[in-house]
């Protein structure tokens, strides 16, 4: 399969779980009836090397309003599913970032999207400068990364993963 290490714009690494990769494609939009689906993507910092591990993903609530071309997220909700993660880590996970589905082969973020990264991004949640964001198209996910640096938001794409590319 494609790697899912990738290389960010500082040097740091991110590496996502095949176990989140897998759920998130797990609801790619394959019909024309699926609707847009996400969450919240939740990891570690490492010690050693301050590189960035995902490894859980929250999936749609009750409460998410989940359209064709259009998912908003419900805050508490999966604020909650952090907390109880939080608590089981006994404190030792970050919030990392968002991910969500489109209806298309090859996503592109939308408006809408930039301006919600940005929004998260200026919102320094948890005083951490660093997210990344994940949309998850038919036929692959593609992975950016969000920073603040001096000031100024930086949005970088770090790459894809092709579905077809994954073992089951
Ligand atoms: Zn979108």
């Amino acid at each position: 399969m494609s790697k899912t290490i990738f290389y960010l714009p500082n040097d740091k690494k991110l590496k996502i779980s095949f176990e989140v990769i897998e759920l998130m494609f797990s609801y790619a939009q394959d019909s024309f009836a699926a609707l847009e689906s996400g969450g919240i993507l939740i990891g570690r910092i490492l010690e050693s090397t301050s590189d960035y591990v995902i490894d859980v993903a929250s999936t749609p609530m009750l409460k998410d309003i989940q359209a064709r071309s259009s998912f908003k997220r419900d805050a508490e909700d999966h604020q909650e599913f952090f907390d109880k993660h939080w608590v089981l880590q006994e404190g030792r996970c970050f919030y990392l970032g968002e991910w969500h589905t489109h209806p298309e082969k090859v996503p592109r973020p939308s408006q809408i999207d930039v301006r919600g990264w940005k929004e998260l991004l200026n919102a320094e949640i948890q005083d951490q400068m660093t997210l990344f964001f994940i949309i998850v198209g038919t036929q692959q996910l593609i992975v950016w990364h969000g920073c603040i640096v001096n000031c100024r938001i930086r949005i970088t794409r770090l790459g894809h993963i092709r579905r077809n590319e994954i073992i089951y």
